[in-house]
């Protein structure tokens, strides 16, 4: 165990970072978490943006993924890019338990999530959720890709914050205050790794069945679990409600 903040330590430190540059929040954390801070990512573009601010800071910043099994063949090709974009980086991909996979498909089917939202929800506890949460439980911090713009669930984030879902870590949204745009110009104008799917119309990148691309003038993330009627577009890693609630109800469905 590293460095430990309290609320109201954060709280200040907060306040004197939100204002600042991502890149300057971004060293902050890597000053006093220095190894035990991580990039966790989907290789998403807010994500690779905070990957290259991070890799510019410190080269062998660890980044974790998640392969959830259900992913499209282009993010699998995308990491070994990215992986060769930054060599020094220090990756972990980790996987959900086999055992848990294996016992929901069996039980549900292999396509449960068209079935019902706590389906979906459940599938995306098992397959990304838990195998994230088991590793932050090592981890003093974690920078994220989150922006306030993003999604309503998302416009109260701080650049700093502690994360009491997951052990009260520090988690570290650099990119709060940017928009879409910025962050797009900051990959182009610095040559950040783009997933390919973004040529093809898509503006968030997750699994393979549950991701399109946006049709005209629909939300950013109205192509993630596009058949659901009035659920959060999230998978539950940063939505408490799911972490917590739900977690207890999916166990049912088992
Ligand atoms: Fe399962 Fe879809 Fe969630 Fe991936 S995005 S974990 S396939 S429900």
């Amino acid at each position: 165990m590293g460095r430990v903040f309290d609320d109201l330590e954060i709280g200040e430190i907060a306040v004197q970072l939100d204002d600042q540059e991502p890149q300057d929040v971004i060293a902050w954390a890597l000053e006093e978490l220095g190894d035990r801070i991580a990039v966790v990512t989907a290789l998403q573009i807010d994500g690779m943006v905070v990957l290259d601010m991070a890799a510019k800071l410190r080269p062998d910043v660890r980044v974790i993924t998640v392969d959830t099994g259900r992913l499209p063949q282009e993010t699998y090709a995308f990491i070994d890019e990215v992986r060769e974009r930054y060599p020094q980086t220090r990756w972990e991909i980790l996987f959900p338990d086999a055992t848990e996979v294996s016992e929901m498909v069996s039980a549900q089917g292999m396509d449960l999530f068209r079935r019902s939202v706590s389906q979906r929800m459940f599938c995306c506890q098992v397959r990304k959720v838990r195998p994230l949460v088991k590793k932050l439980r090592d981890l003093d911090g974690w920078f994220t890709g989150l922006r306030r713009d993003q999604w309503a669930s998302r416009a109260a984030i701080k650049k700093v914050e502690l994360d009491h879902d997951h052990g009260g870590i520090v988690k570290v949204n650099a990119l709060a205050d940017w928009t879409n745009d910025e962050v797009w110009e900051y990959a182009r104008s610095n040559d950040v790794p783009i997933h390919p799917l973004y040529e093809q119309g898509y503006t968030s990148i997750g699994c393979a069945p549950c991701t399109r691309p946006i049709q005209p003038g629909e939300d950013d993330r109205a192509g993630r679990w596009w058949w659901e009627q009035g659920a959060p577009k999230e998978c539950g890693i940063h939505c408490p409600i799911e972490t917590g609630t739900f977690e207890h109800e999916a166990k049912e469905l088992i």
